[in-house]
């Protein structure tokens, strides 16, 4: 049997590989196919796709979009044509707001006398600069031991160096995703602390929306939790879709590939996606 993992980052977000790298890893690994699905940006795909002919990896274009219903959710789109203008329009407004409360950020660092500037940081992680980069920075800095410490002592919530940002709705997410051509996908269910029923009602919501697919397998899930996801996605009608989250060095407990996510699993999502 042939293996995909449908839920990986590049350096065009938060992860820790180049695209390149990535697909190279992917093959290295022996997976046929892997999504690149960075947070709220499509900019790796290109050079993920020719990398993917130079290694015989099938890449999918993906997104993995940030939004709120009552807590954070995450929205993963597949499929989607990244040169939509409504995509491209909305991108563009996350970042906006992103470089707004990073400066902020920036700002408080600098009246702590850290040698901080936004502008390097951005030319140096590329346009969506989140709080993992400046907990890698942090630690470079020598303020924190790793990337998690770096979250607990400074960027959590109610920390020093903590700056909220605003999220687009999930009902705007999922519409732009459609709007796209994409495939709109709940991403790994279980990390929303939900009970059963709260997560029945998020998923009705996402599907009221629009939304057509689920996680269903995902890093740490147990049988019985893909189990239950799995028929979960049977009941709703949604497309099972799995992957492990990759990130590389920001979260070195997870490997690629590591969600044992079959090619079939591919095969219903390219078919809802008329591929
Ligand atoms: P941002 O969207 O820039 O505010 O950053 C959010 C990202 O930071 C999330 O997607 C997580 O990957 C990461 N993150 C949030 N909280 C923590 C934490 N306590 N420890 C490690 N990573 C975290
Ligand atoms: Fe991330
Ligand atoms: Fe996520
Ligand atoms: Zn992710």
């Amino acid at each position: 049997m042939t293996y995909v993992d449908l839920h990986v980052h590049t350096t065009a977000s938060d992860g820790s590989f180049s695209p390149a790298e990535v697909t190279a890893l992917a093959a290295a690994k022996g997976l046929s196919a892997i999504a690149v699905t960075d947070h709220d940006t499509v900019s790796g795909l290109g050079e993920a796709i020719e990398a993917g002919i130079r290694y015989q990896v099938e890449i999918v274009p993906g997104i993995e979009i940030s939004t709120k219903f009552h807590g954070a959710v995450h929205i993963l789109g597949y499929y989607l044509r990244p040169d939509s203008p409504a995509l491209k329009e909305v991108l563009e407004w996350v970042v906006h707001d992103r470089d707004l409360r990073n400066e902020k950020i920036c700002k408080r660092m600098r009246e702590d006398g850290l040698p901080v500037e936004y502008a390097s940081l951005k030319a140096r992680f590329g346009e969506v600069v989140g709080r993992p980069h400046f907990a890698r920075l942090l630690t470079e800095l020598g303020l924190a031991g790793n990337v998690q410490d770096a979250f607990c002592r400074y960027l959590e919530k109610g920390k020093r160096y903590f700056e909220g940002r605003n999220f687009l709705s999930m009902e705007r997410s999922v519409k732009i995703i459609r709007e796209a051509a994409g495939i709109p996908v709940l991403a790994h269910p279980f990390q929303y602390r939900l009970d059963d029923k709260q997560l029945r009602e998020l998923i009705e919501y996402g599907i009221s929306c629009g939304m057509l697919g689920m996680e269903c397998l995902y890093t740490g899930y147990s049988e019985e939790q893909r189990t239950y996801l799995l028929s979960l996605a049977a009941e709703y009608g949604l497309i099972p879709t799995g992957g492990s989250d990759f990130h590389g060095m920001p979260k070195p407990h997870i490997t690629l590939g590591n969600a044992d996510v079959p090619f079939s699993f591919l095969q219903s999502l390219k078919n809802a996606a008329g591929r």
